[in-house]
């Protein structure tokens, strides 16, 4: 079809737009994702295979989601006086949330910060502005605050603990950043299970904070599953816009499995929180490496400057593939990301590391 006929088509937003690239990961040592290094322990995925056997594949799944809705209120604490929806992964209820927005609305997030809230916003041509954190990555709560003031953003962005940075941000800046909202405040808490970190207590007292938790950190990338939860008024709302049957059917019962295996996931969790502390210190003893601290399972560090790319090349020539950050430019100029793997994995990409700096 001509270039033509194809810019009548579509919306001038979408032709601006780049696809979300994903990086081939084929024989790497793939550190790249934020992925949970461990699949199912051998004995719990036989048990799943055999619960999969009943799954009934000719049936529309439930389109209420009700006995793994229940199962994801309790190992997550959330209370009945909030409602909770599904999403195809959290980045679908980003996108359905923001779908529900007035055109034009204004939507605000820290910078840098998760890239999906923009690109989102970008597709749906809405008014996305981000506001730059300080240096040290905290919240810059005056220019927060004046952004709220000056453009009264309906939806509000904070990841916490924040991706690509690794931090959680001041809970009391959190708090006045709610307080002086109008509109709806996400706390995207995607790296909860390694953060010992949240909002979701705080639910009862602010009336435009929701929460989101994702399974995708905690192990259970390819399921794709999310969960929003808040004011019912609010979540009643946004499933009007769901598709009927967003959940697929392996995805309600795997994670229903899944989430009566908790502690397999603990386990997981914690032997990562471990290699945390490992790689953040082995980085930091190297000379021409500054990492940061990380409440989540990736580290955020800084190579000297000019030569972040050539260090991100070389790892991938030696096997190991993580994230250059540093094409984003700003405050993540000279900096990469790695996802925190297994022992041998994360020995395998410091070792390549020291060859490459
Ligand atoms: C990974 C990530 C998500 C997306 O999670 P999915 O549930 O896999 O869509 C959302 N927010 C942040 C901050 C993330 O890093």
């Amino acid at each position: 079809m001509q270039k033509s006929v194809i810019s009548r088509l579509f919306r001038p937003q979408i032709l601006e737009m780049s696809a979300y690239k994903v990086a081939d990961a084929k024989g790497f040592i793939k550190l790249d994702a934020m992925e949970n290094p461990y699949n199912l322990p051998d004995e719990v995925a036989s048990e799943w295979l055999e619960m999969l056997k009943d799954c009934e594949l000719n049936r529309y799944p439930d389109p209420a989601a009700t006995e793994l809705n229940a199962i994801i209120r309790e190992v997550n604490g959330i209370g009945d006086d909030f409602d909770i929806l599904l999403g195809n992964g959290s980045d679908e209820i980003i996108q359905l949330l923001l779908m529900a927005l007035p055109s034009g609305s204004c939507v605000l997030a820290p910078e840098p910060g998760f890239v999906m809230y923009r690109q989102i916003c970008l597709s749906l041509g809405l008014d996305y502005h981000g506001v730059a954190l300080n240096d040290d990555f905290s919240l810059n709560l005056d220019a927060m605050l004046a952004a709220i003031e000056n453009r009264q953003p309906a939806v509000i962005f904070l990841a916490y603990p924040n991706n690509p940075t690794g931090n959680l941000f001041d809970a009391d800046d959190i708090r006045q950043i709610i307080e002086a909202s109008d509109g709806l405040v996400i706390i995207d808490e995607a790296y909860a299970p390694f953060a010992n970190a949240s909002f979701i207590e705080e639910l009862g007292r602010h009336e435009n904070l929701l929460v989101m938790r994702t399974l995708s950190k905690l192990g259970l990338a390819g399921l794709r599953l999310g969960f929003i939860s808040g004011r019912p008024e609010i979540i009643g709302e946004l499933d009007k816009i769901r598709l009927p049957y967003n959940i697929n059917v392996l995805t309600q019962e795997t994670a229903h499995f899944a989430l009566t295996h908790y502690q397999v996931f603990e386990r997981q969790t914690q032997a990562i929180c471990a290699q945390r502390s490992e790689v953040l210190a082995a980085l930091n003893a190297m000379r021409g490496v500054k990492a940061y601290e990380s409440a989540a399972n990736f580290i955020l560090f800084r190579t000297e400057s000019g030569k972040a790319d050539a260090v991100f090349q070389g790892l991938k020539d030696r096997g190991v593939l993580i994230k250059n950050l540093s094409p984003q430019g700003g405050l993540l100029s000279d900096c990469l990301r790695v996802t925190i793997g297994m022992a041998e994995e994360n020995r395998a990409f410091l070792g390549a590391l020291v060859e490459e700096l």
